[in-house]
């Protein structure tokens, strides 16, 4: 759980629904690959976001977490947390100041409008090579039910697209991603996300 280079890294994975201890693994990695020190924890009351310089919001089902984090009083303390948001699938979703879906109470985070389920249902999951700008060669992605955006403010940076859906974005700390990149043994996005929280 511990990684190890001076560098105060906590990172906090919400704990709620979805696929937690792949994301523990993915940044336990992606920490060891920078040489970081820090603790990766889970998620599930407002205390543990004490001391994080990240936290990851995973996929699952937009509208369950929009609940949960709402019950639990997640909801306020992640408007007002300092770190960076790393908003994956679902998390995407909920980050988005236009959740595409009035059941979802979104963070409203990041300037965009999302249409969910984009490419279809369970069975039109797919995975794709697409192009991450920054990163030098493609990165392998799984789609599982996943969102696009559909616009962006100004300020939002585009980093991957497919046709007219956007994929994958950056604004400020925070990142959003239409796919599962816990799921793909390749932590080159993890590692942008830390550098930049971390001003490596
Ligand atoms: N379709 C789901 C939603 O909008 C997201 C799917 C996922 O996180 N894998 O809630």
């Amino acid at each position: 759980m511990n990684y190890s280079r001076t560098v105060a890294g906590n990172i906090g994975i919400l704990a709620l629904q979805g696929d937690v201890s792949e994301h523990i693994k993915a940044f336990e990695r992606a920490g060891q690959e920078l040489g970081l020190q820090g603790e990766i924890r889970p998620v599930k009351s407002p205390n543990d976001l004490t001391g994080l310089a990240g936290l990851a919001i995973p996929g699952g089902e937009s509208t369950t977490i929009s609940k949960l984090i709402i019950k639990t009083g997640l909801f306020e303390s992640i408007c007002r947390f300092k770190g960076g948001i790393f908003a994956t699938c679902a998390g995407m979703v909920i980050i988005a100041t236009d959740p595409g879906d009035p059941r979802i109470v979104s963070l409203g985070l990041i300037g965009m409008k999302i249409e969910r389920n984009a490419f279809g249902s369970q069975k039109d999951s797919f995975e794709a090579d697409i192009n991450v700008k920054g990163l030098d060669f493609p990165y392998h992605a799984i789609f599982i039910r996943a969102p696009v955006a559909i616009e962006c403010d100004n300020g939002v940076e585009v980093i991957s697209q497919i046709g007219r859906g956007i994929v994958a974005v950056r604004s400020g700390k925070h990142m959003a991603l239409a796919f599962h990149p816990e799921l793909s043994n390749d932590t080159r996005i993890h590692r942008i996300f830390l550098e930049n929280i971390l001003d490596l």
